[in-house]
């Protein structure tokens, strides 16, 4: 099993455990070498995880665990991205970097921590949050329909997309493995239970309001299916919604065809046109 660098500080019984436990597991199973493996986290409680894993790891600013993790690709298109985020950080300030992250169908993982609330800001509405939701900024409750990414990363081109629950570890091992094996953008949304700030989304509400797909008989190859899959609720399905084959971003890229950027020499690169024209 992948090594964990410092032990990590989430609350007990938190679904980060969980996801980091899978996360590991998964690496484990397809058994990727630590220096192959970029992790890369944003803002929030999940986003300390890259320091717990004996990958290489970075933190990054909120909403932009995205963009980071799109540059490292297309600057080593060897190395495993595999890019964490919450549903605060990537369905708010982040949007519309998910949206452009699917539709590029660039080849890195995303994994999201849905724990429909701001957790590290202790206990605010997310975009994830049910309507009614009452938190400290919707006192009254929550006005707002919740967002709905899976719908939204099929409309958007992603090419593998799937939910999973920090509950069932085993399973979400699985789809994190096959997220990590697909050629292209693989988005993993994973109900992820807070259990400080959410006493909606709780453990017992997850067990008792989803099922698995592959005991339901899904097809991941049918983009029909998985939409009306993907807009199920109550319960809702976990497991590998969707899933096509497609070229990825850096498969269009003639220039690291041979080899990544990150190994290209730069010693006889002439940048003198280029400033003449910026001068
Ligand atoms: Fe987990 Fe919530 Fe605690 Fe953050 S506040 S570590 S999300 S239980």
């Amino acid at each position: 099993m992948l090594e964990t660098k410092t032990n990590p500080t989430w609350c007990p019984g938190c679904g980060n455990w969980s996801i980091l436990a899978s996360l590991k597991g998964a690496i484990t199973e397809l058994d990727l070498k630590p220096h192959n493996v970029l992790v890369i986290g944003g803002v929030g409680c999940h986003g300390h995880a890259p320091q717990w894993l004996a990958t290489y790891g970075f933190q990054t600013i909120h909403g932009r665990t995205l963009p980071f993790a799109q540059a490292a690709k297309i600057a080593n298109h060897e190395l495993n991205v595999i890019a964490l985020a919450g549903d605060g950080d990537c369905y708010a300030i982040g949007l519309n970097h998910f949206i452009n992250a699917c539709r590029r169908n660039i080849d890195i993982t995303l994994l999201v921590h849905n724990n429909g609330v701001f957790g590290l800001t202790t206990g605010q509405t997310s975009p994830t949050s049910p309507k009614g939701f009452v938190s400290k900024s919707t006192p009254f409750g929550s006005p707002d329909h919740p967002l709905n990414p899976l719908t939204l990363a099929l409309d958007a081109g992603a090419t593998f997309v799937a939910r999973g629950f920090a509950g069932e570890p085993a399973h979400l091992q699985r789809i994190i493995a096959e997220a990590i094996a697909h050629n292209g953008f693989a988005f993993v949304d994973i109900f992820q239970p807070c259990v400080v700030w959410n006493k909606v989304n709780t453990y017992d509400f997850w067990r008792k309001n989803t099922y698995k797909l592959e005991a339901a008989g899904h097809n991941p190859a049918s983009f029909e299916a998985a939409m009306r899959k993907a807009r199920e609720r109550e319960p809702w399905p976990i497991g590998v919604l969707y899933q096509a084959k497609a070229q990825s971003f850096t498969d269009h890229l003639p220039w690291v065809a041979k080899q990544p950027l990150v190994k290209q020499p730069i010693d006889r690169i002439d940048i003198t046109p280029l400033l003449d024209e910026y001068s």
